[in-house]
């Protein structure tokens, strides 16, 4: 592998993406992969491309959000033109409801801090009540009092993401090369997969959960934890929801995806008959024609999760050649992962309001 620019060490959808950004700006690149049996949140995820909600505490984060779903639509069409795959890709804008006048209160209130947040740049995102939801969203409960709704957000399949993103890798992306060292040699790195050694200048962690020993190999202690969400999907049913929410999304096929729940249950990426009962019935509080729907697949999946839940972008401290990026929405970041992120990259700088993303954020005396 003599002659690559880059090693992106783990290929999911945060390392793809950004690998086949260097790729599009012409750099040399390898994609080491370890597979599905290491913890994949990228097939395991709910495919929403979201900006309602995100960054407060971060306004980088914010408008981060935003610039990818800016540029989703362009993102989208490239990986058709040079796969052939269409990723489902759909922008009608995102609802959040709300079940009672104080959930309703809450959501108004967050919205607000965030709109102020944002000062004079604004946040789109719109309150909508019950009978402009009406208009919109068909049949819904009784207890649905009003919601948010965001015209830039989306929906996508994030598995035939992930499979166009390999594609457009072609020979660049390696399954089966599960990283094992890392070792800092002659200015650059030496990465061993198993019985094979890899070498290149500069390299890019972005394995998910892998990145905590991947990092921990370079005298890092990467602070991500997981988080357990798991997701339900109905039998095909009739086109009846032409908006995302939060919670509920018609596929292109016809299934109905429901979730996801957040569970601090470490490693464990089961599933439990308690919480897929409460999304069941969360779903049906929405959208209660969901009743006679037959639920065909269940499943969990780990989130990534930074303590104050924002990404974690910057070099491994003391090797100026590791960079890290990390996020727990790396669906709805892929658009500005592979088109602004990987330049940065190839530039060899991230712009200075990046220095917001760096985990010494974290490093805070706590009062005593
Ligand atoms: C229930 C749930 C719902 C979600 N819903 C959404 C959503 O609607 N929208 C959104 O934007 N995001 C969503 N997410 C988050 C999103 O799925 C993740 O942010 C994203 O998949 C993270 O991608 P990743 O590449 O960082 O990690 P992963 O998908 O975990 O991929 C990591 C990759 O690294 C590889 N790897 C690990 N260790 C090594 C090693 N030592 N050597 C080589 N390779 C290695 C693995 O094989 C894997 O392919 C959701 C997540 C969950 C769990």
């Amino acid at each position: 592998m003599s002659g690559t620019d880059f090693i992106v060490l783990g290929g999911g959808l945060v390392g793809s993406a950004i690998a086949y950004g260097l790729a599009r700006r012409g750099k040399r690149v390898a994609v080491l992969d370890e597979g599905d049996v290491a913890h994949r949140a990228s097939r395991g995820n709910f495919g929403l491309v979201w900006v309602q909600g995100k960054g407060l505490g971060m306004p980088e984060y914010a408008d981060w959000a935003r610039l990818s779903a800016d540029v989703w639509p362009e993102f989208a069409a490239g990986m058709k033109e040079r796969t052939g795959i269409d990723l489902n890709y759909r922008k009608p804008g995102g609802f959040q409801l709300c079940l009672s006048d104080e959930e309703m209160a809450e959501r108004i209130a967050f919205i607000d801090r965030l709109r102020e947040q944002q000062g004079a740049k604004g946040y789109d995102c719109e309150v909508v009540d019950r009978r402009r939801l009406d208009n919109l969203l068909p049949e819904l409960g009784p207890e649905v009092v009003g919601g948010t709704y965001c015209p830039h957000d989306g929906h996508v399949n994030p598995l035939r993401l992930l499979k166009a993103l390999h594609k457009a890798l072609g020979g660049a992306y390696r399954p089966n090369s599960k990283v094992t060292a890392i070792r800092p040699a002659g200015g650059g790195f030496r990465i061993e997969a198993g019985q094979t050694v890899h070498e290149a200048p500069r390299i890019v962690l972005a394995a998910g959960l892998g990145n905590l020993p991947l990092a921990d190999m370079l005298g890092f202690k990467l602070p991500v934890r997981p988080q357990r969400g798991q997701i339900l999907v109905t039998e095909r049913l009739p086109a009846f929801l032409d908006y995302p929410l939060s919670g509920v999304r018609q596929t292109e096929e016809g299934t109905v995806m429901l979730g996801s729940s957040r569970e601090e249950v470490g490693y464990d990426n089961g599933t439990s008959p308690e919480v897929m009962r409460s999304i069941a019935a969360n779903a049906v509080r929405v959208f209660p024609r969901l009743k006679h729907a037959r639920i065909v697949r269940a499943w969990g999946a780990l989130r990534i999760l930074a303590p104050d839940e924002f990404p974690i972008y910057q070099t491994v401290p003391g090797h100026d050649g590791a960079h890290v990026a990390t996020c727990h929405s790396g669906v709805s970041l892929a658009g500005a992962h592979a088109l602004r992120f990987a330049g940065y990259l190839a530039e060899g700088r991230l712009p200075a309001h990046f220095t917001a993303f760096h985990s010494r954020r974290f490093d805070v005396p706590k009062a005593a």
